[in-house]
């Protein structure tokens, strides 16, 4: 099991990319994201953990962030 896995705030216990499901840290995570150009879950949830975002791209993130402010 990964040592972060307490780190991660993601609840997606399914996703094989989780922390909790492997012992690779953020890397599979972070990997998929840099590819499909999204950001990862963590940072939505530390702007606001209540709220699901709409989507998961540069710019629902920045559309995220403006909303919240
Ligand atoms: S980058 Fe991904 S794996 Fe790492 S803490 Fe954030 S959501 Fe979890």
């Amino acid at each position: 099991m990964s040592e972060n896995k307490s780190f991660c705030t993601c609840t997606d216990l399914g996703c094989p990319l989780n922390p909790a499901n492997h012992n690779k840290g953020c890397d599979l995570c972070i990997q998929k994201c840099l590819k499909l150009k999204e950001i990862p879950s963590c940072f939505f949830k530390d702007i606001n953990a209540e709220k699901k975002p709409d989507g998961y791209t540069y710019r629902d993130f920045a559309d995220f962030v403006l909303r919240e402010e």
